[in-house]
């Protein structure tokens, strides 16, 4: 078999995680990772470790930076992926590069989504989706500072909850993306809504926002306007609304798309030398007759492993559709596997 260039398109989990086995899998192959971003590697759940004041970004690092020398994977950070050309078998980069793969792994993720009436104000909301965001929330936030927070999905909640630990008080404005990807659906909302309340959050239930202002010098930097005239001030508003697939770069790649990338439970796109992994991808369940997301940390992982072995020459296929669900411990708190980190 002639030496094959693998090219992933994302440094996440899903991506980290196919690079291992894609080595372990063709170990003569060539690997290159492009990536956005400006750091290598960090878990997401090593950002919340910026708010309790390590400052140092190679402290969260999943890897020592010789890893990617050690297993031979040339990685491009700080790279944006514009385009892809399947006829060409080449990824287009924003510097006006093309870069030519024999298989090609798309695992780039999502980002915040924002609700159309809200995205004229994304200037004045703070994402917390790198270590930058994780640094600007710190730096913004005085001692005891007040956070607005939108929404309310579980990844939202969680960090809420660290804020309300280190001393900052969270305000949660809910909508219909609370406890996304979660859904109460039949169920009674109040023992959750009591779970929000014990873990220290004020929450606001029934009021549509329609507006975030700067506020005016000397005052509180953010003022959350909703339908009703209300007004909340904070320090930081934060958007909790799930997310949404990154997919601008393959629009005009051809692909099957619906909300993500639409592949195989072997992972593979609709086109033969393109695989898909993690929160980008929405894979078919042949027993429910329907295209499945699965958002959670270690599903991700997974995705990551099956597309390498796939990739490879294997023939793996995703059947861990069991997304799990928030739940309420003995003690009334709220669970999830979706803080299930390993
Ligand atoms: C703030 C936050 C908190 C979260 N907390 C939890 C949690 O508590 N529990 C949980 O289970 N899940 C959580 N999640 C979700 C979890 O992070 C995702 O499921 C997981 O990160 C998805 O991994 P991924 O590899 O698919 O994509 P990502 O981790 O999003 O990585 C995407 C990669 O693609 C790159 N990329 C994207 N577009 C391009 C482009 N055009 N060109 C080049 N590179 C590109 C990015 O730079 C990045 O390297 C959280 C997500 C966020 C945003």
């Amino acid at each position: 078999m002639t030496e094959q260039h693998y090219v992933i398109i994302g440094n996440g989990p899903a991506g980290n995680e196919a690079t291992r086995h894609l080595r372990e899998n063709d170990p003569e192959c060539r690997i290159t990772v492009v990536a956005a971003d400006r750091l290598p590697y960090i878990p997401r759940y090593n950002l919340f470790r910026v708010l309790d004041g390590v400052e140092d970004w190679r402290e969260l690092l999943a890897h020592p930076p010789e890893y990617y020398e050690e297993m031979r994977i040339t990685l491009r950070r700080n790279t944006l992926v514009t385009s892809v050309d399947t006829g060409r078998k080449m990824i287009g980069l924003k510097h006006k590069e093309w870069l030519p793969y024999d298989k090609l792994l798309v695992a780039s993720g999502g980002g915040g989504y924002l609700p159309e009436d809200l995205r004229d104000y994304r200037g004045l909301i703070h994402p917390f989706g790198s270590f930058e965001d994780a640094v600007r929330l710190k730096q913004d936030l005085p001692e005891a500072g007040q956070v607005v927070m939108l929404g309310g999905d579980m990844m939202g909640i969680y960090l809420g909850q660290k804020l309300i630990q280190l001393g900052y008080r969270v305000t949660l404005i809910t909508d219909v993306h609370l406890f996304w990807p979660h859904k109460l659906g039949e169920r009674d909302p109040t023992p959750y809504y009591h779970a929000l309340e014990k873990a220290g959050f004020d929450l606001v239930n029934g009021k549509k926002v329609v507006r975030i202002e700067q506020g005016e010098a000397g005052l509180s930097p953010r003022r959350v306007i909703c339908e009703d005239e209300s007004v909340y001030t904070a320090d930081v508003v934060l958007g909790c609304y799930g997310l949404m697939p990154k997919l601008d770069f393959m629009a005009h790649a051809g692909l099957d798309v619906q909300r993500g990338l639409l592949c195989t439970p072997e992972l593979q796109t609709s086109d033969e030398n393109i695989w898909a992994a993690g929160d980008v991808c929405q894979i078919w369940s042949p027993e429910e007759n329907q295209y499945r997301v699965s958002y959670e940390w270690n599903s991700v992982k997974n995705m990551g492993r099956v597309a390498a072995i796939n990739m490879a020459g294997g023939h793996e296929v995703i059947n861990t559709f069991s997304e799990g669900d928030v739940g309420l411990d003995e003690h009334g708190n709220l669970t999830s596997p979706f803080w299930d980190f390993d």
